[in-house]
This record gives C-alpha cells, sequence and structure tokens, in this order.
C-alpha cells in the first residue's frame, strides 16, 4: 500500500512536523500494524525523526547544520543550492517505521519531520506500508 502526501514548506529551511499526515495515510490505507516506510524523494530535502515538544530542538539542528555547510562557501555546482543538496544527504530521505493499532508506534518525544532546505515549495513525501 502506497500513498503520496504533498507537503508546503513555508521557509528556505524548514523542519516541518508530518507527523500528523502520515497517520492519516496510515488511517486512509486501513494500515493496522506493520512496517511504514517514509521517503522523501527530492534532493535538497530529506527526513527528520525527533523531538517534536521543543522547537529548538529544530531550530538547534538547523543552526548546527548551517555551521556545518555554510552558504557562504565556494561550491562548483552551478544551481547555487549545494549546501541543501549536502544537508538533505547529511540527513537522509527516509526512515523506517513500526505501525501499532493503525499509527505509527512513536516514542513519547518523537515526530516525523520533513526537512527542507531548499524552499519554500511543494515537496511529496511517499508512505508506503508493509502489513504484518
Ligand atoms: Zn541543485
Amino acid at each position: 500500500m502506497i500513498e503520496r502526501l504533498s507537503v508546503t514548506s513555508d521557509a528556505r529551511e524548514q523542519l516541518k512536523d508530518i507527523t500528523d499526515e502520515v497517520n492519516s495515510a496510515l488511517r486512509k490505507m486501513g494500515a493496522a500494524g506493520g512496517i511504514c516506510q517514509v521517503f522523501v524523494p527530492h534532493t535538497t530535502a530529506g527526513l527528520v525523526v525527533n523531538e517534536n515538544a521543543d522547537p529548538a530542538v529544530c531550530s538547534d539542528m538547523l543552526d548546527w547544520l548551517e555551521e556545518a555547510v555554510p552558504q557562504g562557501r565556494p561550491f562548483g555546482h552551478a544551481e547555487g543550492n549545494s549546501p541543501a543538496h549536502i544537508k538533505a544527504t547529511l540527513v537522509g530521505q527516509s526512515a523506517t517505521l513500526p505501525v501499532e493499532r493503525g499509527r505509527l508506534a512513536l516514542g513519547t518525544w518523537q515526530g516525523v519531520f520533513l526537512a527542507e532546505f531548499d524552499g519554500p515549495r511543494q515537496r511529496t513525501v511517499v508512505v508506503n506500508v508493509v502489513d504484518g
């Protein structure tokens, strides 16, 4: 079973919580249990599972990535968005998560985030479930 979410990012860089949207996709597919893969099919966006209680966790992560891959450094890629490509590679494009009673079996403080590094723009998130 597969569903595609359309997610609009609101800033050039943003960790956007999509946990509710993924759980809605699971409901739509009627998935009771199994394994869910959430995948971002983009080269300048990624997927992160981390704390969704304190928003400072997300801003700290974006700040740290900015220090690791600064915009001002010279890059060869003509499109001018090499930092976004590198940051997306560092965080990765997917997570494989357990599904229990029709929902992601996340920890109390965990959420699933689209990691935008070259927004704002419309992004696709693929939610794929293997029943089990
Ligand atoms: Zn590019």
